[in-house]
């Protein structure tokens, strides 16, 4: 569904991703994991192009993602449209919910159907409204997000993703601006997406959730992936002496 090869990106002199190989299967939580700084965040953006990434390939369902081949080995950056096309199956949760606070729940929602994927007013509002019902959040849709908790606000972020039908859903640490109480919450949206089948890649500081509701775990420390693999083995008899120690701070 998603694969990076050897996959770097480096910002000016600084390289925060190096020789990156990740496959993420139909139906797959894959979970990324590691100290602050070592380059989760920047690999999930540039799973959907949000980051450039400069070296390597990112595919999306078999299509390269960000760039075209020009011959000799060269590639150029793609269009914006084929970038868009490519990226189509994709949607993105953000740690800071990034709703439009001039908007109300449902239209927040149904924005990106009708702007980006064209969908008409009317269908667009019937499958926002199915979305917000998914995540419980049916009932608010026409607060504006400051009359939200932010689980809520959360919440209304996954809808939105949803929404689109995306084929995979990345979610950027999508609890850790949420106070303690409200993290359960969003968590239980999370987990009742992956019963459902729901293919997703998450960079999450929530060790137990991680350990719980994943497929696979990628331990990445400075920019590299140190270790992956499924949760029982990963946390319990970690190979490496680096994720020991990673994990002696949460466990
Ligand atoms: P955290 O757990 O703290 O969110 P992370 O593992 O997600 O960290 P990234 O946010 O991907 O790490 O950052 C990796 C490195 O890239 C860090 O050293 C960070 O300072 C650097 N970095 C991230 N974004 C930028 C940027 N826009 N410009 C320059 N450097 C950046």
């Amino acid at each position: 569904m998603v694969s990076l090869r050897g996959v770097g990106k480096s910002y000016g002199e600084h390289r925060v991703l190096h020789d990156f190989d990740l496959d993420v299967e139909q139906g797959e939580v894959v979970t990324l994991i590691g100290p602050s700084g070592s380059g989760k965040t920047t690999a999930l953006r540039c799973m959907n192009f949000l980051e450039e990434y400069d070296q390597g390939e990112i595919r999306i369902r078999g299509a390269l993602l960000g760039y075209t081949h020009t011959g000799n080995g060269q590639r150029r950056r793609d269009s914006d449209r084929n970038i868009a096309e490519v990226r189509a199956p994709v949607a993105m949760v953000f740690q800071q919910f990034n709703l439009w606070p001039h908007m109300r729940v449902i239209e927040n929602v149904t924005a990106p159907l009708t702007l980006v994927k064209g969908i008409h007013r009317d269908a667009a509002r019937k499958r926002a409204m199915r979305a917000l019902e998914r995540v419980g959040m049916a009932n608010k849709a026409d607060a504006f997000p400051a009359q939200l908790s932010g689980g809520q606000q959360q919440r209304v972020g996954i809808a939105r993703a949803l929404a689109v039908e995306p084929e995979v859903m990345l979610l950027d640490e999508p609890t850790s601006a949420l106070d303690p109480e409200l993290v359960d919450e969003v968590l239980e949206v999370i987990q009742s997406l992956a019963r459902d089948g729901m293919t997703m890649v998450m960079v999450t500081h929530e060790m137990g959730f991680a350990a719980k509701v994943s497929s696979r775990v990628v331990f990445m420390e400075a920019g590299r992936i140190i270790e992956t693999g499924v949760p029982s083995r990963l946390f319990t008899t970690p190979a490496t002496d680096r994720l020991r120690a990673f994990l002696r701070t949460w466990f």
